[in-house]
């Protein structure tokens, strides 16, 4: 079949095998480049692991630590003129590569939210690795079912307190446009902590050391954001952002009870880049757009692959006592330290208010922007042949 984006706003309901391929070689080559990290976990579990930061931690931990994997994700298989989704063929082109390197990879596609999925998670780990040492926890999801409840809870971007007025950009039309949201009712709050908050990371942890699946010195980390002031009303101070409050605490609560085994708990907040969840949020895609901007600009743009060997080599690992990773003042790692640069920040901050529909293009991010987002999919990758008949049903026997 020939595969060819197509794109609907933030979604893009087709995706490139051999484009999703060559983008994980790239992200693998990057890793490999940097050699080894000293004291790496060599026994990881990503709960999350098919696209975005997940994919990039599965990725770091395999060919930076050479580390056995365990990848728990939602991700749809082809189905007659239908692509699988992006993060199907990612999967696919990563147990290939850790295979070919003699490393263990074991896959499990279904929802991490409910009980079965968990126990299935546990009885792989207890069969074929006995214990992990790490645990990533990188689930983006706009809903979840209560495992206990069976209630079905969504999530919403929307501020607290009144509405809010901003830019935002609409990829559809190419426009700098207004949007307006309404303030959410607690309901909605409630919700979006449901979904994105530290519940269900809380869960995964207290089930593996219940099972005894944490090896002694286990670590685990969770993904948050903050962001500049731009976007606070949407993103830490909107519903999210009370998602990712309840997240940190959580990560405080959880390094307590992982201290029996020796192991930590931490959250590590990372900076905003083009994933399929952050495209999804309005102002911040637009923020995005600038950011990379002024990011390239300055030398020191990241994607999810930089940003998690930078976790791994320079916070969490390469020979340093999980004791003495370098935490702020309220004991979050932090990776978002370039994004959060007063230089930078000061230059988004200038071209946010001069932005508009006309000079968008001339700011230069918007097409770099709309170039990583077709990457996500697969698209726009060097060396692959899109006029090329490819193979898009790809079977993952574990999945
Ligand atoms: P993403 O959309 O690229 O990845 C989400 C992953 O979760 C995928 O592997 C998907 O298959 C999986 N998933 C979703 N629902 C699931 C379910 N019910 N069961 C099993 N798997 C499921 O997202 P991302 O942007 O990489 O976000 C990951 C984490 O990083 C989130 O907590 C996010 O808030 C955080 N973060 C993102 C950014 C950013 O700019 N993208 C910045 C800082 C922090």
């Amino acid at each position: 079949m020939i595969v060819q984006p197509k794109t609907r706003g933030y979604i893009c309901t087709t995706a490139h095998p051999v484009g999703c391929a060559v983008h994980v070689k790239e992200q693998i080559q990057y890793v490999e480049k940097g050699g080894l990290i000293a004291g790496g976990p060599k026994k990881v579990l990503v709960i999350g692991s098919s696209t975005g930061y997940g994919l990039s931690s599965r990725i770091v931990a395999a060919f930076g630590s050479n580390a056995d994997t365990v990848g728990v994700f939602f991700e749809k298989p082809s189905e007659g003129k239908r692509t699988a989704t992006a993060g199907w063929y990612n999967t696919y082109a990563f147990e290939q590569a850790a295979r070919a390197k003699g490393l263990y990879a074991k896959s499990l596609n279904g929802d991490a939210f409910l009980d079965d999925m968990k126990a299935r998670v546990c009885e792989v780990i207890a069969k074929d690795l006995g214990q992990v040492d790490m645990v990533v926890y990188s689930l983006a999801s706009p809903r979840r079912t209560h495992p206990k409840t069976g209630e079905t809870f969504k999530s919403t971007l929307k501020p607290i307190v009144g509405s809010y007025t901003n830019k935002s950009f609409d990829f559809d039309k190419s426009e700098v446009i207004e949007v307006s949201l309404e303030q959410a009712v607690s309901a909605e709050v409630e919700h979006t902590i449901a979904v994105m908050g530290g519940e269900d990371w809380q869960m995964w942890i207290d089930l593996l050391l219940e099972k005894k699946l944490l090896s002694p010195q286990a670590v685990t980390v969770a993904y948050s954001y903050i962001g500049p002031d731009i976007t606070q009303p949407i993103y830490r101070q909107g519903t999210i952002g009370a998602a990712k409050d309840h997240l940190e605490r959580t990560a405080h609560e959880l390094d307590r009870r992982m201290g029996a085994i020796g192991g930590r708990a931490f959250v590590s907040v990372n900076k905003a880049l083009v994933t399929q969840a952050s495209s999804a949020i309005p102002f911040i895609s637009l923020y995005i757009v600038l950011l990379m901007k002024v990011m390239k600009e300055k030398n020191i743009h990241e994607g999810c692959i930089e940003q998690v060997t930078r976790l791994f080599r320079d916070r969490l690992f390469n020979g340093r006592a999980l004791s003495a990773v370098p935490v702020d003042e309220v004991g979050r790692i932090r990776v978002d330290d370039w994004e959060m640069r007063a230089d930078v920040q000061r230059e988004v901050g200038v071209m946010w208010n001069a932005v508009t529909t006309e000079n968008a293009n001339q700011f230069g991010g918007v097409d770099s922007y709309n170039k990583e987002f077709l990457r996500l999919f697969g698209f726009g990758l060097e060396g692959v042949d899109y006029n090329a008949d490819v193979e898009v049903d790809l079977k993952m026997d574990q999945c």
